[in-house]
C-alpha cells in the first residue's frame, strides 16, 4: 500500500513539472543549422558547447506545403503561424491569409515581446514573426507591418527599408509617432531603458560574424532579456535568430560558418544561463532547414590507417537541404519537444503550453 501511495505520489509531481506552463518563452533559430552544423560546432567547442546543455532533444520535418525543400520563409512562417505554406510566404497560410504570428498571440494575451537578429528586420525569418506579406522580397512592405506590429524590441538590420525607401515614407519618422524609440547603435541601446524600441544598426544585414560583427548576439539578446522581464510581469515570447549560418552554408565558406555556428552557440550559453537562474523560462533551439548539406568526413581520404586524423568539412550543395533538423529545448515543458514532428507543431507545443487558444 505504501509503495503504491509513493509511486502515485511521484507520478503526481511527475505530472505537475511536465505541466508545469513556462512564463517566458525564447525561440532561437539558427538558420540553416542542421545536425552536422552542430555536430562541427561540437567538435570545435571541444566539448565546450552549450548544445550539450540540453537534454530534450527532438526533430522537426521542416519540408514546406508547396516542396519536399523549405526555404526561410516558409520555414520561419510554420514556427510562427503553426502551418506549412508555401516557399516565399511571410506570416500567410496557403491561401495567402495572413494568420495571427506568435508575437501577436502573446500581446493579445499580454506579454512583452522582442526580435534580435544578425539580419535586416525585414528579411524572411524576422519578417514572418512580424509581418504578414505574400512574397519575402518584398522588404518596403515588410518594413511597413513591422513598425505596426507592436513588437515591443526590435533588433537588428535594414535601416534602408525603413528611412530610405523608394516610395519617400520615413518609417523611422513614423515609427517614432507610435510610440517607438530609436537606436542606430547597439552601444546607446544597451545603457538604455528602453521598453519600445527599434535598434537599427545596419543599413542592411550585419556584417558577418569573422568581418567586423563583434560581440553583437550575445549581448543584444541578454540586454532585451532584460527589458523584456523587467517590463511585463506576465512574462514574454522572443525570437533570437544566427541568420547568418545559412549564409555561411550557402557560400560554403568553413570559415564564415564556423564563427557563426560559435557565435550562436555563445549566445545559446548567455539565454540557458539566464533560463537556469530564471526558472520560468522555456529556450527553444532549432533551425528553419538544413543548408550546405555539410559533412565532416576524414581529412586524410587516402589514409588505409584506422586513425583517421583531423576532419574536413564539406558541402554537398549550395543549397537548402531536406534533412531532419534537431531541436533543442530547456526549461518547463521542455519534455514536450522530444520526439520527430512538423515544424508547424512547435507552434503548437508551445500554444498548448501557455494554454493560449488560437
Ligand atoms: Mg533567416
Ligand atoms: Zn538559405
Amino acid at each position: 500500500m505504501k509503495r503504491i501511495l509513493i509511486a502515485a505520489l511521484m507520478l503526481a509531481s511527475s505530472l505537475a513539472y511536465a505541466q508545469k506552463a513556462p512564463k517566458n518563452i525564447i525561440l532561437m533559430i539558427g538558420d540553416g543549422m542542421g545536425y552536422n552544423s552542430v555536430a562541427l560546432r561540437m567538435l570545435e567547442a571541444k566539448g565546450t558547447s552549450n548544445f550539450e546543455r540540453f537534454n530534450s532533444i527532438g526533430s522537426v520535418k521542416t519540408y514546406s506545403a508547396g516542396g519536399r525543400i523549405t526555404d526561410s520563409g516558409a520555414g520561419g512562417t510554420a514556427y510562427a503561424i503553426g502551418e506549412k505554406t508555401y516557399n516565399g510566404a511571410i506570416g500567410v497560410d496557403t491561401n495567402k491569409q495572413s494568420k495571427p504570428n506568435l508575437m501577436e498571440i502573446a500581446q493579445k494575451n499580454k506579454l512583452a515581446t522582442g526580435i534580435v537578429v544578425t539580419c535586416a528586420l525585414t528579411h524572411a525569418t524576422p519578417a514572418s514573426f512580424s509581418a504578414h506579406q505574400v512574397k519575402r522580397d518584398m522588404y518596403e512592405a515588410i518594413a511597413g507591418d513591422i513598425i505596426n506590429s507592436n513588437v515591443d524590441l526590435l533588433v537588428g538590420g535594414g535601416m534602408k527599408y525603413f528611412a530610405k525607401r523608394k516610395d519617400g515614407r520615413n518609417l523611422i519618422d513614423e515609427a517614432k509617432t507610435k510610440g517607438y524609440s530609436i537606436y542606430t547603435d547597439t552601444t546607446s541601446y544597451f545603457s538604455s531603458d528602453a521598453k519600445k524600441a527599434m535598434v537599427v544598426v545596419a543599413d542592411d544585414h550585419l556584417k558577418p560574424a569573422n568581418k567586423e560583427r563583434g560581440n553583437y548576439l550575445a549581448p543584444a539578446t541578454l540586454k532585451t532579456v532584460e527589458l523584456l522581464k523587467k517590463e511585463n510581469k506576465n512574462g514574454f515570447v522572443m525570437m533570437v535568430e544566427g541568420s547568418q549560418i545559412d549564409w555561411a552554408e550557402h557560400n560554403n565558406d568553413a570559415e564564415y560558418l564556423k564563427t557563426e555556428l560559435a557565435d550562436f552557440d555563445k549566445t545559446i550559453g548567455a539565454v540557458l544561463d539566464f533560463a537556469q537562474k530564471d526558472g520560468n523560462t522555456l529556450v527553444i533551439v532549432l533551425a528553419d532547414h538544413d543548408t550546405g548539406g555539410v559533412t565532416l568526413p576524414p581529412a586524410e581520404v587516402n589514409s588505409l590507417s584506422e586513425e583517421y586524423g583531423n576532419y574536413a568539412i564539406k558541402f554537398s550543395t549550395g543549397a537548402h537541404c531536406g534533412t531532419l533538423i534537431p531541436v533543442f529545448a530547456y526549461g518547463p515543458g521542455a519534455e514536450k519537444f522530444q520526439g520527430i514532428y512538423q515544424n508547424s507543431d512547435v507552434f503548437h507545443k508551445i500554444m498548448q503550453l501557455k494554454k493560449w487558444g488560437k
